[in-house]
């Protein structure tokens, strides 16, 4: 059983202020930040909700240079822009800060100068790279260059986001300027260094009383700590002019690096909020932090931050550390400088009303133990079948049929209480009980589903009862079947709120509740008899083929746009090609059974949302092949269809069905639309390709 603290500061990544917030930063942080924080509140727990705009860093500096605007004039649009996204979706900061406030600077210079009076920097003067025709000095994401581990030709100064690796700028094989693409020269200069190397002990004991962090999480701080060359003294301050000054003599021209001063804004934060009663958030032994956050933050949050704090001293460590992988959007990475991304204020200009939708469908698929893919089809799948057609209907009938047989007023418990109605009743408490575990574990997909189920008994129970030809022969019966299905839908009026707060809302108007109350989900009574019931109000509505397709062209298009862009530079767009495979021989290739065939039926298969079950005439047989393309094809859509065919490949037995040889299918890197690789019109069913 899990320690309850007395209170949880839970904090969410502060996002950079350089672009809007997309559907990836929703679901790797804010989104589970925020089911936890509105749980918790709901249990009655003592919680903090924190976060902010990080603003300071080399990239703000490069898209203002970019935009031929001021530093400032930039984090002031992101900050206002990203602060709106968060309250359109429901996303319930108790304080959103930024970093560019005089507060934060005071914080994290106090921070600075704490350390640095202690003697726990180094200053090293050491050679950096410095852009002659800038007049200034690299670093981060100022610079570029091939990636020593992995060779990918744009790793940045301090990160490759290729291999995830550390980096520092003089790693970079060839490195250029990003200012303004020169080749940089190296200066000396002096910056103070945090020495993660001589700290290395007590990171190791402070990470490996945590063993029991995601695996992800724990198994990454291991493998940094455990690396050949362990952990590397890192510098704490930059050669740049928009940031916190470094408050020390001898330091002019200098700030604080970024991820020196960006989780200090937590606290910067947490002081503004409580003024002067912020210190037992960060302080007292009873008090858990929980930062969420997502997996290229982990190195900051799980070791140089709490470097910082325990250097310090008299902070509480980081307790949980719940971080996310990443989700991608139609098969390929989200990206802001490649505006491929679905962003949230584009979202509901498109989709208005329908935070909860998004909300759902993200948490459905939160990246939480592996990347995850987020695609239109998906979406509409998901919720025209689960919240339309499970948790709308049955709201919308139990709604329907109380004006329709009782007026608006709540009907009773009558006649004796039922195996059947007992059963849901308990269900109450069972799906209660579910979703909280699964909550105190971070598994926010289960706790989702589970709350779902309690709508999918409610329409059971209502499927089974039928209360529409009860009540023509007993009418004692079928109040009391349609007061236990008012109870299930009053308590997904609870249960629902971490998740979709909007609707739940709607869903306890309509029960005419004005609170919801965790701890009646016990048996209590949530709705009495006899109590009027609101006006019914459209919880879902079904998303249309061509809203999907709408929003499938519009990323065609960027996708389009992105690559132009990219030729125009002068740079092979090799982010959307795979690279070339290793080569093969003749005969490997003519092992290749490969034939012209024609597919004669197709059906989805049971509960396997991306399958097909085709029947393919191969001109020497009639077989089945399964073909992972039900998300982009109908069945309808691809029967006559003439394709290509690997005849000989080993028989493989996929949910339940022998699947006998494989459709060649082209994808298109740009949207990762999937097609048949079709023969030309005319060749025979049957005819080999060579
Ligand atoms: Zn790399």
């Amino acid at each position: 059983m899990k320690r309850i603290p007395k209170r949880t500061t839970v904090t969410a990544a502060l996002p950079y202020a350089n672009g809007p917030i997309h559907i990836g930063h929703l679901a790797g942080c804010y989104l589970p930040a925020d089911i936890y924080v509105r749980y918790l509140r709901m249990r009655g727990r003592d919680v903090a909700f924190i976060c902010g705009s990080d603003e300071h860093g080399m990239a703000i500096t490069v898209k203002a240079r970019k935009e031929g605007t001021t530093p400032q004039a930039v984090v002031d649009t992101y900050h206002a822009l990203m602060g709106k996204a968060f309250r359109d979706f429901g996303i319930s900061f108790d304080v959103y800060s930024r970093t560019s406030s005089a507060k934060h600077h005071e914080v994290a210079q106090g921070f600075f100068k704490n350390l640095y009076d202690k003697g726990v920097f180094e200053a090293r003067e050491t050679l950096q790279y410095f852009d002659p025709e800038a007049q200034q000095f690299l670093a981060d994401r100022t610079i570029v260059g091939t990636c020593p581990k992995c060779e990918n030709e744009e790793a940045y100064g301090d990160q490759c986001e290729k291999c995830g690796s550390t980096l520092s700028p003089t790693e970079l094989i060839n490195p250029r300027s990003t200012l303004s693409g020169a080749a940089p020269e190296l200066r000396p200069t002096t910056n103070w260094f945090l020495p993660l190397d001589a700290l290395a002990p007590k990171i190791r004991s402070y990470i490996d009383a945590h063993s029991d962090w995601k695996p992800t999480v724990y198994g990454q701080c291991k493998s940094w700590l455990d690396a050949g060359d362990g952990l590397q003294a890192r510098s704490m301050t930059r050669d740049l002019d928009w940031g916190v000054p470094v408050p020390v003599e001898g330091a002019e021209g200098k700030v604080l690096y970024v991820w020196f001063d960006a989780p200090l804004g937590y606290i910067t934060a947490t002081q503004e909020l409580f003024g002067a009663d912020w210190e037992k958030w960060w302080k007292d032994e009873d008090t858990d932090i929980v930062h969420f956050i997502g997996k290229d933050n982990i190195v900051f949050h799980c070791i140089i931050f709490p470097a910082i704090l325990m250097e310090h001293g008299g902070y509480q460590l980081p307790a949980e550390v719940p971080a996310n992988e990443f989700l991608n959007l139609e098969g390929r990475k989200l990206s802001t400088s490649k505006n491929w991304a679905v962003w949230l204020h584009e979202y509901l200009e498109d989709f208005p009303g329908k935070q909860d939708e998004l909300r759902y469908v993200l948490c459905a698929t939160m990246p939480e133990s592996k990347d995850n893919d987020f695609t239109w089809s998906d979406f509409q799948t998901r919720v025209n079948s689960e919240l339309v057609a499970v948790m709308g209907n049955l709201v919308n009938r139990v709604m329907v049929l109380n004006y329709k047989y009782y007026g608006g007023i709540a009907p009773a418990i009558r006649s004796l209480v039922t195996n059947d109605d007992q059963l849901v009743l308990e269900a109450i408490g069972a799906q209660r009980a579910a979703v909280e575990s699964a909550l105190e574990a971070y598994r926010f997909r289960d706790a989702l589903s589970e709350a779902m189920q309690l709508a999918r008994l409610g329409n059971k129970y209502l499927a089974d009862q039928e209360p529409w030809k009860l009540v023509k022969v007993d009418a004692e019966r079928t109040e009391t079947v349609m007061a236990v299905a008012t109870q299930v839908v009053a308590a997904l009026g609870t249960l629902l709120e971490p998740f979709l707060p909007t609707s739940a809302e709607k869903i306890r108007r309509m029960m005419g509740i004005s609170e919801a109350n965790w701890s009646a989900l016990d048996g209590s009574v949530l709705v009495s008899a006899g109590h009027p019931l609101g006006a019914s109000e459209l919880l879902f509505d079904k998303v249309e083929d061509e809203a999907v397709e709408r929003q499938r062209a519009k990323l065609a298009e960027r996708a389009t746009l992105v690559v132009a862009e990219v030729a125009a530079e002068g740079v092979t767009p090799v982010a959307a090609l795979d690279p070339l495979k290793a080569e093969v021989a003749f005969d490997q290739f003519a092992a290749l059974d490969l034939r012209v065939a024609r597919i004669v039926a197709a059906e989805r298969v049971p509960k396997a949302d991306k399958l097909l079950k085709l029947t393919v005439d191969s001109g020497l047989d009639v077989r089945t092949v399964l073909s992972g393309i039900a998300e982009h094809f109908a069945p309808e859509e691809v029967v006559g269809k003439d394709v290509l065919l690997l005849a000989n490949l080993a028989p493989r037995v996929m949910r339940g069905v022998t699947s006998e040889g494989m459709l060649l299918m082209a994808e298109d890197p740009a949207t990762g639309r999937l097609d048949f690789v079709a023969p030309g019109a005319g060749m025979p069913v049957g005819a080999t390709v060579r």
